[in-house]
């Protein structure tokens, strides 16, 4: 509920920007409240909404893949996204901080799509998705991840947004050994 009003608070101050994206300001109160954990970012990009669209994906398709064409053919390069349906079975994967990789895992049984959700942008020119999933099986128990192809979708409802403004990339982080969305610089 706190996070909530002091969003409004500074989504005031910043959402009038009709020219491209805005930056968050990084005053003194920001960065004290970022301290406390409040913000997780040290700076938010702001875009226009392009699209906003349905799409009913392919029996049989890759759920990733299906996913990343929808866009590419639209040349939607920024955006975001749900998913709700079923698989068939899944690939997914947890990222381990320590060795920085990927552990992927795969799950050979039908399972609803409780969640998939994820955004668009891009890693040296070409279109990314990254998305992660939380599957739910006939005991009612829940498994999920960083969604990787080799997900076979059985029915799957996708409502997806199209952004425009600044390109939005990702780069390699030492730090993380992910690509991130790049900062033109760190405040901090
Ligand atoms: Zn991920």
């Amino acid at each position: 509920m706190e996070k909530r009003t002091l969003f409004c608070y500074y989504s005031s101050q910043l959402v009038p920007s009709s020219s491209g994206p805005g930056r968050w300001p990084l005053t003194p109160e920001t960065r004290v409240r970022s301290s406390l954990g409040l913000f997780s970012n040290n700076i938010m990009w702001f875009y226009k909404l392009n699209q906003m669209f349905f799409e009913r994906l392919q029996h049989d398709a890759d759920l990733l893949l299906a996913i990343e064409n929808i866009f590419k053919q639209h040349d939607m390069r920024m955006g975001c996204f749900a998913v709700i349906g079923a698989v068939k079975g899944a690939h997914i994967a947890f990222y381990n901080q320590e060795e920085k990789q990927y552990i992927d895992t795969m799950i050979d049984k039908p399972a609803e799509i409780l969640s998939c959700i994820g955004n668009v942008s891009e890693i040296e020119g070409k279109i990314s998705v990254h998305a992660h999933i939380k599957l739910g099986y006939e005991d009612s128990s829940a498994r999920g991840g960083h969604l990787l192809e080799g997900t076979v979708i059985f029915a799957a409802e996708l409502f997806g947004v199209a952004l425009e403004g600044e390109q939005l990339q990702r780069t390699f982080d030492e730090v993380t050994g992910l690509n991130l969305w790049a900062f033109e610089k760190n405040p901090y």
